[in-house]
């Protein structure tokens, strides 16, 4: 038989695999001795057995459940539906990967008619245990039975305007019995029966609502976008229930080890007092920060610090933990590996090594590459001048501007239209969670750096200030205010979420600032790594922005886009339209100047590092106006002027524009194949690189420009293009009488010429693996036709893995890739090899191409210190057998 239900204590429990996040570390936690209440884990096997089972709890699951019940009746000395002694439980989701809030928990469980009457009299508290009684029927109508919990507090509040009561704790224990009367009837009315009163009834019906949770909306909303997969399920932990709602020597609170924002080494958390566990996530009040707790109960605190500490050292990371206060003592509820910021991962990843905790490589290991995109955004110019509208707390850094929207539906619609927006909220839900994902950033009125916003936003790198009381948001007539300003739906604000600061309208943004912490543990990744990283830039700009994130070289400097710049379309037009050869050389004798200039820029950013330059690629029809739009002009002047002489150009460019045409652009007359027909263009290119080397040279600069052309399916092509650069460039140096060295390499973009290497290699200095163009030729897919009309139909229902465009589909493009370097290696041992595909900025497939040993992967400039550190993971996981962590899904 399989053993599906785990006691806290079980010796043979263990792996988050099984056991779910939470209940691993429950496990864990009671082993070390910890305060926690106990219970136990029905595993994540048991939920899919309960999927295959038609959502239905298997027999063997059940009896495994009483049994396990049996034992944690027996250890506290209390019975489940006990008159004498009632054992109350919680019922909690937790899944391999925490996912706050996005299925079910149900506490109180336990709790009828009958028990509420013993419990009254065994803690001589009849208020509390009401209290705990109704917000049970809520918890379990709304979350096992459907029933939406409005209705139950439409219920209060018109008790309270009946009674002139303002808030909850005015209400007497004769007030909850008489609303519970009224839930029931409730329940009764929506359900067709009456609520269930048999405490096991209640266990198996909220164990099969927690599992049935793993596939709600959000919760699959939210796995889609942190990437977790749907097969893994969800386990549930049955926990007795602590109480911190029995007065005010109770409580209930979160806490981080360290600040999840900054990485601050300094115990941050909140907590509420006299509350029960969900108030202080929920955002409803505004809870009071931990070191108050100091003051209020210092044996408490004292106690608390102590085991966060513990906590820490144990699991070696920050810990984010969940406790409850009951009479005076601590318990532990909850201890997870806490989300964080960017910023907040790579100063614990560094600060973690200096307190000798970690190891450099396990610091390296630590911070997400994906996450370092966060610290490269552009952030508010502090110089500038703007008005601090409200302030509340900085929950998680980043600026961001968009237009102010008040529900998660608005956010997503407008999100779907362009439409940048700040989602403003008085708190949020997981019912939010859509709304999230589609905004810039969230601002919360209540709540605080623990409430549910926060912690979501953190873990998704978005801005978010929570707690902004000074704002008061008018939901019913979508503006909030502060003080007399108002703001209107859709009015433009900008928030920086590291200092909790709101601004209205748009504001100045300045680069970003790099902390000392990253700039020490990119230094570490670079003495790691094996790759080298370079950029796929086309300007001095972005070469210099990639240069100052770390780049060692050009890996992909295109030239096309040199040729739209507006003052010369018109003679890239006259070149293209050129009849005799005379006249085309004529139009690129004026193009070479300006080309010269464009490589004397970049080289003069890259000194003496590595610069390849890809000769043109795409088909010519690009640089011509767009046929529709050409047609639409002459038809009208046909019309308006058919005598103009426009017309008659117009007509003749149209003429061109259909010779050009092609029906299968991707596949057509571009790359090698334009120069194989019209050398000149290729010729001047070669020129223009070769004066502006000379140049440089003469500056006493070591440039060193690599010379790449692109498309070749056969060695014939290669062999031509060859002869055709050598020509051109060394002509440039014998007439100057000046000598620059220079390599002739190729793009490896087509099948063919992977399958072909070793002849290939013969004529090439380098190869460069154009993974976009030999994924589309692999696949056989044009990327934009599949992107927009089949790929993500095929991602949703898992025919593909991943998007082959963005993740190097490693066994059939990569193993073009790897057939390419072995042929291409067996002729030249020493070949060059990189790739310069977006998959050179993408985590998993800079790891195949260090499995390759490749010696480079270029990317573009803002995906540099990724790849940086994503090569030094590779090279450290090849190493070490070490598995990769992911902390903020
Ligand atoms: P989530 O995964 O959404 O955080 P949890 O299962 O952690 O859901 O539970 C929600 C809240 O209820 C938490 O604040 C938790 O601390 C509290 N809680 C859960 N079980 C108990 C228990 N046995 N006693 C007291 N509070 C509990
Ligand atoms: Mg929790
Ligand atoms: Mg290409």
């Amino acid at each position: 038989m399989n053993k599906h239900v785990f006691m806290f204590d079980d010796t043979d429990a263990n792996g988050k695999e099984l056991l779910g996040g939470k209940g691993a570390n429950l496990a864990e936690m009671t082993r070390i001795g910890l305060p926690v209440p106990y219970g136990f884990t029905i595993s994540t096997k048991a939920c899919n057995a309960f999927y295959e089972a038609g959502e239905q709890l298997p027999a063997d699951v059940k009896e495994q459940v009483d049994t396990a019940l049996e034992k944690l009746e027996k250890t506290t000395g209390k019975g489940l539906g006990d008159r004498e002694n009632p054992l109350l439980v919680s019922v909690r989701s937790g899944a391999v990967f925490s996912m706050p809030g996005m299925m079910d928990t149900v506490l109180n469980l336990g709790m009828n008619d009958e028990t509420v009457v013993s419990m009254a009299e065994l803690t001589g508290e009849p208020r509390f245990a009401y209290d705990s009684y109704r917000r049970f029927i809520q918890m379990f109508s709304d979350v096992v039975l459907g029933v939406d919990s409005e209705k139950f507090e439409r219920k209060i509040e018109t008790h309270k305007q009946l009674h002139g009561f303002s808030a909850d704790p005015d209400l007497s224990a004769s007030d909850w019995k008489t609303l519970i009367k009224q839930f029931q009837t409730i329940v009764e009315q929506e359900t067709g029966r009456a609520f269930p009163q048999d405490p096991c009834e209640q266990m198996i019906l909220a164990i099969q609502a927690v599992f049935g949770s793993w596939n709600n909306d959000r919760a699959q909303l939210y796995r889609k976008w942190h990437g977790i997969p749907g097969h893994l399920g969800t386990a549930v932990n049955i926990q007795s229930m602590v109480f911190g709602n029995t007065g005010n020597d109770s409580g209930t609170g979160v806490a981080f080890s360290r600040n999840p924002s900054t990485g601050e080494s300094k115990l941050y958390g909140e907590y509420l007092i006299n509350a029960q566990g969900e108030d202080v996530v929920a955002g409803i009040r505004t809870p009071q920060a931990i070191e108050t707790l100091r003051d209020s109960m210092p044996d408490v605190y004292q106690t608390f610090a102590e085991t966060c500490r513990r906590l820490e050292n144990h699991y070696r990371d920050m810990q984010d933990i969940e406790f409850t206060i009951e009479r005076g003592k601590l318990f532990i509820l909850q201890t997870r590996n806490g989300k964080r910021t960017a910023e907040a991962s790579v100063r614990i990843a560094v600060d973690m090594h200096e307190e000798e905790i970690l190891t450099k490589d396990e610091a390296l290991m630590r911070v997400d590459p994906e996450q370092l995109g966060q610290l490269l955004h552009r952030r508010i110019d502090e110089t500038s001048s703007f008005e601090v509208l409200a302030k509340g707390l900085p929950a998680s850094p980043g600026a961001a501007t968009g237009k102010v929207v008040f529900s998660a539906d608005d956010a997503e619609d407008k999100k779907a239209a362009g439409v940048p927006v700040i989602l403003v909220r008085p708190e949020t839900t997981p019912d939010d969670i859509h709304g999230i994902i589609a905004a810039e950033a969230v601002v919360t009125t209540r709540g605080g750096m623990t409430s549910h916003a926060a912690v979501v936003a953190r873990g998704m790198g978005k801005a978010c200030i929570s707690g902004c009381s000074d704002v008061s948001i008018d939901l019913a007539n979508k503006t909030f205010s502060v003080g007399s300003t108002e703001v209107s739906y859709l009015e433009t604000v900008t928030i920086n979420g590291g200092t909790g600061e709101l601004m209205l309208g748009e504001l100045t943004m300045a680069d970003p600032e790099l902390s000392d912490e990253f700039h020490r543990l990119l230094a570490w990744a670079d003495d790691r790594k094996h790759l080298g990283i370079r950029t796929n830039s086309d300007t001095p700009d972005d070469a210099a922005r990639a240069l100052a994130f770390g780049a060692e070289g050009i890996g992909l400097c295109r030239t096309e886009h040199m040729f739209m710049d507006p003052e010369r379309i018109p003679v890239v037009r006259e070149m293209i339209l050129a009849l005799t050869s005379a006249d085309r050389q004529q139009a690129l004798d004026r193009l070479l100047p300006m080309q010269a200039d464009d490589f004397r820029g970049i080289f003069e950013t890259m000194g003496s590092r590595p610069v390849t330059i890809r000769l043109l690629d795409p088909p010519l029809h690009e640089f011509l106006p767009d046929k529709e739009e050409l047609i639409k002009e002459t038809a009208q002047l046909e019309i308006t002027d058919p005598a103009s002489n426009e017309l008659k150009t117009k007509k003749e460019l149209l003429r061109e524009v259909r010779r050009l045409d092609e029906s299968n652009p991707m596949l057509g007359h571009r790359g090698c194949r334009l120069a194989m027909v019209y050398p000149e263009i290729y010729a001047m290119q070669v020129e223009a690189i070769m004066h502006a080397a000379i140049d440089r040279a003469a500056d006493g600069a070591a440039v060193r420009p690599e010379i790449m052309i692109p498309l070749v399916g056969h060695v014939n092509e290669l062999k031509a293009m060859r002869r055709l650069v050598k020509e051109s460039a060394d002509r440039v140096l014998n007439e100057t009488g000046e000598y620059v060295a220079y390599t002739i390499g190729t793009m490896i973009e087509v099948p063919r010429a992977a399958l072909t290497a070793d002849a290939i290699a013969a004529e090439a200095d380098f190869f460069s693996f154009g993974t976009n163009d030999l994924t589309q030729t692999t696949f056989g897919y044009s990327r934009d036709d599949a992107e927009n009309k089949f790929l993500q139909r095929y991602i949703d229902d898992e025919t593909l893995a991943d998007n082959p465009f963005m993740v190097l589909d490693s066994e059939g493009v990569g193993e073009l890739v790897k057939i390419g370097v072995e042929k291409g290696r067996s002729v030249k041992e020493q070949l060059k090899t990189g790739i310069c595909g977006e998959h050179g900025g993408e985590t998993s497939s800079i790891a195949f191409c260090h499995a390759q040993r490749l010696d480079y992967i270029s990317c573009s400039p803002y995906r540099v210190p990724l790849a940086r550190l994503a090569a030094a993971q590779a090279a450290v996981v090849e190493q070490t057998g070490a598995a990769k962590e992911k902390i903020n899904v």
